[in-house]
């Protein structure tokens, strides 16, 4: 912390506040083209939003995540530092079980055919639906994914109404898919963000829609093994080190004071926080007042992930389950993804209302709907609820996002909600610092390093 103990320091260094997985991506994207980044972190843990925890003195998640084949950047950048993808997460073809309701699995066939003999094969489904469901896709498909103007404000639920799905594609197939993707109840969820993600994971090459599943924690998947790849090239990573302010004290400078009072001062800073965190941090930068009543604009929505310790025999006949018409959506066997026999996990993505329940009531609940799939269960030993009250931002039709670049040169953004195609989600964070990176080598002098 040398430059950050005394005065200032006259360096032409590149700081990068927010060590989740956008901050991470940018830092880990820089390092490669050889610029020594510094990273603040507030947060002893690296990781954000998707972080690891201890609970019940089980390391797990501050909540379940599924990535999916499409995931492209993630996944490269996790093997660029070292962090395997194909030993750190398990992947599956696509496949939506719900117990006694609906099977659908998708066979290793080239795209389209996967889909569409997926939903072919489905058990729990007419063949009228079946059919339905293929006319959707193809009509998508042959409309480029993309609503015409007069639809651009249309929720999912106006989508669905529009192509006469059925209410059981809609319980078991389109609105689980929705509110897992966008975060958002499908009344309030965006047609057109919908169908960017069914464009680029169901209609896409058969990989793309693969689930995968990660057998590390959060941490260990890609920031920390991240931070090693930056340090080992000259860069650091602060922990437990808030930046509190940010000045701009020439047209090509900007002053950072930690929380503690310690300053720096950089020639490029990338702003990889929270929407939320952002407001305090750009305070005395008049210049950014559009962005900061812009950001202000913007919702959330929760996730709630219930954590249920049980006797270790206690096994899920699949490693994801789905569940409609109850609380819980998605439950999952951690003792199949490298966590302990018997641990499992339950998701609550959106608001709903299970939101009105006590911790200790929903924990009930939600024992009870998985005894309604798992017979003869036994009583948990333990149980954990975490509400991540601000998980993601509600991803409405039409929803303005801030660019990367702001009005300040040398000052940019990064982080899930920045602009882009995607919903809220680690790809779009990696994306979204990767872009970052860019307008910092872009800008840089002499451009691209
Ligand atoms: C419970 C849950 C489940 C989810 N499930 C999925 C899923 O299944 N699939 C999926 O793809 N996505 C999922 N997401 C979304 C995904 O986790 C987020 O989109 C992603 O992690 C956001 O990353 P980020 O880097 O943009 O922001 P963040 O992760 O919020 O990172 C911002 C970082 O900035 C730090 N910070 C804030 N203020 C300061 C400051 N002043 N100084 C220094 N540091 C600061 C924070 O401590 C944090 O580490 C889920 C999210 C949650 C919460």
């Amino acid at each position: 912390m040398d430059h950050l103990a005394g005065g200032l320091s006259s360096a032409a260094t590149v700081a990068i506040v927010g060590a989740g997985y956008a901050g991470m991506a940018a830092a880990t994207e820089l390092a490669a083209k050889g610029i020594a980044v510094t990273v603040f972190e507030r947060s002893r843990v690296l990781g954000g939003r998707a972080r690891a925890i201890e609970s019940n003195a089980v390391v797990v998640d501050n909540g379940q995540h599924i990535l999916i084949g499409a995931y492209r950047e993630t996944l490269r950048l996790m093997s660029r530092v070292g962090a395997d993808p194909q030993r750190m997460l398990l992947r599956l073809p696509l496949t939506l079980s719900y117990p006694g309701q609906l099977h659908l699995a998708a066979p290793r066939l080239p795209a389209p055919l996967h889909l569409a003999a997926g939903l072919l094969g489905a058990s729990g489904l007419g063949w009228s639906e079946k059919l339905a469901a293929i006319r959707f896709m193809r009509t998508l498909k042959s409309c480029g994914f993309r609503l015409t103007d007069a639809r651009r404000h249309d929720s999912v639920i106006a989508l669905l109404d529009a192509h006469r799905q059925s209410d059981r594609l809609r319980t078991y197939l389109w609105e689980p898919l929705c509110v897992a993707a966008l975060n958002t109840p499908p009344d309030a969820a965006s047609a057109q963000v919908f169908l960017n993600v069914l464009r680029d994971s169901l209609a896409a090459e058969r990989s793309a829609s693969d689930l995968l599943l990660p057998t590390v924690d959060l941490g260990a998947m890609f920031p920390v093994p991240a931070a090693g790849y930056v340090t080992a090239r000259g860069g650091r990573v602060l922990r437990d080190t808030a930046v509190g302010s940010i000045e701009r004290s020439n047209p090509d400078t900007y002053i950072l004071q930690t929380e503690d009072g310690r300053r720096s001062r950089h020639s490029q800073v990338i702003l990889a926080v929270a929407p939320y965190n952002l407001a305090p941090l750009i305070q005395n930068l008049p210049q950014l007042d559009a962005l900061r009543i812009s950001l202000a604009g913007l919702r959330y929505e929760p996730i709630v992930t219930c954590y249920v310790g049980y006797p270790r025999t206690v096994r899920l006949p699949a490693v994801m389950l789905g569940h409609a018409n109850g609380l819980m959506q998605w439950l999952f066997d951690r003792g199949r993804l490298g966590g302990p026999a018997g641990l499992l996990a339950a998701v609550i993505s959106a608001r709903g209302r299970h939101l009105d329940l006590s911790n200790g009531e929903l924990a009930g609940r939600i024992h009870e709907e998985i005894a309604g799939l798992v017979p003869g269960l036994a009583m948990p030993l333990w149980s954990q609820v975490i509400t991540e009250k601000r998980a993601t931002f509600s991803c409405i039709p039409n929803l303005l996002r801030p660019p990367t670049l702001t009005p300040l040169p040398g000052l940019l953004l990064a982080g899930d909600y920045v602009a882009g195609e995607y919903p809220a989600t680690l790809e779009s964070a990696v994306r979204s610092g990767l872009e970052a990176a860019a307008a910092v080598l872009d800008q840089s002098p002499g451009g691209q390093a």
